[in-house]
């Protein structure tokens, strides 16, 4: 029957007329093996629809970054070839597999922060690399990830270890067998309460190089960091500057010097937080978003660090004035320097630095130490800044002449506004102070007849709200202290669920974020030990050196509940299919 299929879209696909059986059935086979095609079904025998292959192929071409043309052509058929972890891509929502897989364990990211590991089997004798360089390989490859995200590793002599690092062959027991040199090369497992979460398999037959050209063998290093990306929690993204691509890469270059991409920073912050060390020696921010034309007149004095104690800390409550601005969130906070942090439209941090108010947004008066409240008005989208009586509209980066001006234009009250935003429902604005609240038509340019309301209208909402705004999700998002209410649609009742920790869910911050590491208490590998610190000490974190960040999809929010038991394989050129 599957055959039967093959012929059938051999004989309905004009655009690809070259294709042989063969490859067309490696293609379906592949598409079957990484979650976008459901097997033919041996009971029915029901045959892959032509629309439903389309759709398959078009799904892999846009995950692995190439032009949706929904047939197997050339350059489709390469990056099938291409080495590959044979982990699904798609989650399991997304996959039309979803149906086969068994129910999956709940957690997705480790409880504890301390994490032991160990090498139970090394590289067969006749390999190129000796025991202290692989050893030294499985340091760094691990230390990438905890350089940035609050987890430690330390390695263990004894037989027990949360991950266990194994050089193994063939059928090595735990139904994922290898196939040799050139076939499936490693996998790893999730975190979680199995025996092998955590674990990691080399395949022993490859030629695990390091230090060696792209086309010889396969690069430990490369390969390591991606495993435990898995070991850790993290799936697989179609950035094609992540470690986490599925497809191998080649060398990534000295583990010494390796940084993480900055796609692949910010999936593990999202699931252990920021390391302390990060935060504190990061750079100030240069970085702007590239795909809108927006903002991007950036100070020209980018190099001016300043100094700690001057920061406010983006995790503590609260928050003077948050908005949304050319999609993007930027959440203001006064202390000394007058700050904010930027957000993207994908709800990602551009920095962990704040940048300046006065810097970003020039003619603010110097003096103003905090705003009150920030808007995008809708009739043109300039961005209106209370503070106090006053307000301040500005164009982009600056602000309109004749500025400021009072807020009785709006026929605001004289005590000045806690919050303004655009209710996505209506388009109007709505200004907030106390207990009561305003509708302005900002096309109109005049106040809504029958206000001020009481703000116990908003069913849920507090009163004294630091600020609210709206979301590209269509709701509406209200800010008090450390916490934050959202409201759906044309809903005036806060959503079930809420309030919810702003920190945690827009900035960044974990809960585990004061875990500081504790001191090694077994003592082994000194040598490395001793290394790490060193490099450690010397390190220069570049933590917002983004400028890709408004290109990053969605998927940069992975839902890890849809995922439990990894396996991955690299597999050339084929994988095997492996239903969890
Ligand atoms: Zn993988
Ligand atoms: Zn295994």
């Amino acid at each position: 029957m599957f055959l039967f299929s093959v012929i059938w879209f051999l004989s309905e696909t004009s655009a690809a007329p070259s294709l042989t059986a063969e490859q067309m059935s490696m293609g379906m086979d592949w598409l079957s093996k990484f979650g976008y095609l459901p097997p033919p079904d041996p009971v029915t025998g029901q045959l892959q629809t032509k629309e439903a292959l389309t759709k398959a192929i078009k799904a892999m071409q846009k995950f692995g970054g190439l032009e949706e043309t929904g047939v197997l052509d050339e350059e489709t058929l390469v990056l099938m070839k291409t080495p590959r972890c044979s982990l699904p891509d798609l989650s399991q929502s997304e996959s039309p597999l979803r149906r086969r897989r068994r129910t999956l364990p709940s957690q997705t990211k480790w409880s504890k922060r301390h994490l032991s590991w160990r090498i139970r089997t090394f590289p067969k004798e006749s390999h190129l690399l000796g025991r202290d360089t692989v050893r030294a390989l499985m340091y760094y490859a691990l230390k990438v990830w905890s350089d940035i995200a609050p987890l430690d590793f330390h390695e263990v002599a004894g037989s027990q270890a949360d991950i266990q690092i194994d050089f193994t062959k063939a059928d090595h027991n735990d139904g994922y067998p290898f196939d040799g040199p050139g076939g499936t090369v490693a996998h790893a497992f999730y975190p979680g309460e199995r025996v092998t979460a955590g674990d990691v398999h080399f395949d022993n037959d490859e030629a695990w190089t390091f230090r060696s050209p792209d086309s010889h063998g396969m690069d430990l290093f490369a390969v390591a960091v991606h495993e435990f990306g898995h070991a850790i929690g993290l799936v697989h993204t179609s950035a094609m500057e992540s470690i986490m691509r599925p497809y191998y890469q080649g060398p990534v270059g000295d583990p010494l010097k390796y940084s993480l991409p900055y796609e692949d920073k910010v999936r593990v912050w999202q699931l252990y937080g920021v390391r302390d060390s990060v935060s504190h020696t990061a750079q100030p921010d240069t970085s702007h978003g590239s795909d809108q034309p927006v903002l991007l007149d950036l100070p020209e004095n980018r190099s001016t660090i300043l100094p700690d104690s001057d920061i406010p800390d983006r995790c503590s409550a609260h928050f003077d004035a948050v908005a949304q601005i050319r999609g993007e969130a930027f959440f203001f906070k006064g202390l000394l320097g007058k700050y904010f942090w930027r957000l993207t439209r994908e709800k990602h941090l551009v920095s962990l630095r704040p940048a300046q108010i006065h810097r970003f947004w020039r003619g603010l008066p110097t003096t103003l130490d905090s705003v009150d409240a920030v808007y995008e008005r809708p009739r043109d989208h300039k961005i209106v800044f209370f503070k106090g009586l006053n307000y301040w509209v500005f164009k982009d980066n600056n602000v309109e002449e004749g500025y400021p001006r009072p807020i009785s234009d709006f026929g605001l009250p004289t005590e000045g506004v806690d919050a303004a935003f655009v209710w996505p429902h209506n388009d109007k604005t709505y200004f907030f102070k106390g207990d009561q609240y305003w509708r302005y038509d900002d096309y109109l340019h005049r106040m809504d007849l029958g206000y001020p309301k009481d703000s116990m209208l908003w069913k849920g909402i507090p009163a004294q709200l630091d600020d609210a705004t709206r979301w590209s999700d269509g709701a509406s998002y209200f800010f008090k202290g450390a916490e934050f209410w959202r409201v759906r649609g044309s809903d005036m009742e806060v959503e079930a669920g809420y309030p919810q920790p702003i920190g945690k869910d827009w900035l960044l911050c974990a809960d585990m974020l004061s875990d500081s590491p504790a001191p090694d208490a077994n003592g082994t590998d000194t040598r490395l030990r001793g290394q790490h610190r060193a490099s450690h000490a010397g390190s220069n974190y570049q933590v917002c050196s983004c400028t890709s960040d408004s290109a990053t999809p969605l998927w940069l929010r992975p839902s890890f509940s849809l995922l439990g038991l990894l396996v991955c394989f690299w597999t050339l050129p084929v994988a095997l299919c492996i239903d969890l």
